[in-house]
């Protein structure tokens, strides 16, 4: 529709999650106005990024060394886990300061319908983890919608016979929404009222 150069551009950004035809139009027109000085910033924050950021070998959190932040740090509480589905929802979840666990970081959610299965998940890791049998209480705080619910039942039948005590985020969280989105208040509320997952 447009010429090479700036096609190729909106095709790029319509890739990106949420990103529609018309929002990767706009954000292209808005770049080729922009001044080349803020557009070289984004370029190189783009690069750095996949450079530079490496996901943490225990946990899967985004980190800038092997390790992330918090499972580098000797205060947390590692007889707690809390598996969550994305890197944001750490940040969530911290900001709360409710918690003084680990995390372990799936990578998403099984949903057949986008071809996703726990085999796609870090869900092998997770078992690792807590195959040595020191993991207390795993923290199942998946999004409230229909994938983070059947990736946390399917998790909680799984981890049972190990024998270890499973929760969830008690309600109050917005139903069929992302973690990201409750606010410190409710998140926090929701931590702290977690029930036993029985499966
Ligand atoms: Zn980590």
């Amino acid at each position: 529709m447009y010429e090479g150069v700036v096609q190729n551009l909106i095709d790029e950004l319509g890739q990106l999650p949420g990103v529609g035809p018309k929002s990767a139009q706009r954000i292209a027109f808005h770049l080729l106005a922009a001044d080349p000085a803020d557009v070289k910033r984004l370029a190189h924050a783009l690069l750095e990024v996949k450079e530079k950021v490496r996901f943490c070998r225990v946990c899967g959190n985004v980190a800038s060394e092997e390790e992330c932040r918090i499972c580098r740090d000797p205060r947390r509480d590692t007889h707690v886990i809390c598996v969550v589905e994305e890197s944001k929802d750490v940040v969530a979840i911290e900001r709360t300061r409710e918690f003084r666990g680990t995390y372990h970081v799936l990578g998403g959610a099984i949903s057949p319908i986008d071809g996703i299965g726990p085999d796609d998940l870090r869900i092998r890791e997770l078992m690792t983890r807590l195959a040595d049998g020191r993991v207390t209480e795993l923290i199942l705080a998946t999004d409230p919608n229909l994938e983070g619910e059947a990736t946390a039942t399917y998790l909680a039948r799984l981890v049972k016979p190990m024998g270890v005590k499973v929760t969830r985020l008690a309600s109050g969280l917005p139903v069929g929404g992302d973690l990201e989105y409750a606010d410190e208040v409710t998140l926090g509320r929701a931590f702290e009222g977690r029930r036993l997952l029985d499966v």
